[in-house]
């Protein structure tokens, strides 16, 4: 609970007006009478779809080219292992835009791809799969296993063990989840599709980012791990590349480009 009582109402409604309209609304709590329930929760994403300062997604030794990225959704490797407040603007605004210019310019001279025969049959497939008719577990239970699994074993704190049992309970998570299938068998706005679909996505999210963090014996940034509290920059100074194949994660690395700014411990 976060306690700003004491402040009295005039200081809390001009400060904080619309926190505290969102507890009047959805829970019914007057912070300036009562204490304001507080949750931890995930703020930003740090890495994601590895892209250069264009958009383009690159390993370093490889780019796609027609491929981008930008946004929350992507890494293009300006914020080290920590954004600060307020830069996510700076995915948007800047690297936005900057990739928007480059597709513009690119279009100009590229051809449509062809595209290969049959090249939709997968994911109709996997649609009329979900769809069938036949009973499997329900999705609800995955989100909550999932999300509990990630808050506690690779949250705030990370350690060995914990982080190892997250893996696996990812890995049994994704195996069972095969079984789902779509109580709602419309073809037409099924939402319980769209559910389920994000969901696999997050398995694969969470078992990557497991994997990823239990690989990084370092602290660094927002990771921090309790048996290795200490920024390691000889061996670890790198980005994770992780790659999903079937059920196996294989970890690579890409360079950190430290020519504009020396990493520096926060000392603030
Ligand atoms: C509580 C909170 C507070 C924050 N405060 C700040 C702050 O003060 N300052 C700051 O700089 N940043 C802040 N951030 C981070 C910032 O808000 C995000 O990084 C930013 O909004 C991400 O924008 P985006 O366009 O990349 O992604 P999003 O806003 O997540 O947009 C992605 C869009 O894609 C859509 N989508 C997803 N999948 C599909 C699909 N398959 N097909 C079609 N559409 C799809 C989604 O519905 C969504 O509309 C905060 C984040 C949170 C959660």
């Amino acid at each position: 609970m976060l306690d700003a009582t004491h402040l009295g109402r005039e200081t809390v409604y001009a400060k904080i007006p619309d926190i505290a309209d969102f507890c009047k609304t959805y829970l019914a709590v007057d912070p300036a009478e009562k204490p304001m329930p507080v949750q931890p929760t995930a703020h930003y994403a740090m890495g994601g779809i590895p892209t250069n300062v264009d958009g383009q997604v690159t390993t370093g030794a490889v780019t796609y080219e027609g491929l981008y990225a930008a946004g929350e959704c992507a890494c293009v490797s300006v914020h080290g292992a920590n954004r600060l407040g307020t830069n996510s603007l700076v995915d948007l605004v800047v690297f936005g835009r900057r990739a928007g210019m480059h597709v513009a310019e690119y279009v100009k001279g590229a051809s449509m791809p062809a595209i290969p025969n049959g090249a939709e049959e997968a994911a109709i497939k996997k649609l009329e799969r979900l769809r069938d008719g036949s009973t499997g577990p329900h999705v609800g239970p995955f989100y909550t296993e999932m999300q509990d699994s990630m808050m506690a074993k690779v949250g705030v704190y990370r350690n060995e063990s914990p982080m190892a049992e997250a893996v696996d309970e990812m890995q049994a998570l994704r195996e069972k989840f095969r079984d789902v299938r779509a109580e709602d068998t419309n073809a037409k706005f099924n939402s319980e599709i769209l559910g389920i679909l994000e969901l696999e996505n997050l398995l694969d999210l969470s078992l990557l980012t497991a994997a990823s963090a239990l690989n990084r014996k370092e602290s660094r940034g927002a990771h921090s791990r309790e048996d290795f509290p200490e920024r390691d920059d000889p061996n670890w100074l790198k980005h994770t590349l992780a790659t999903l194949d079937g059920d196996t994660v294989s970890i690579d690395y890409k360079e950190v480009d430290t020519s504009v700014w020396e990493p520096k411990p926060r000392v603030y």
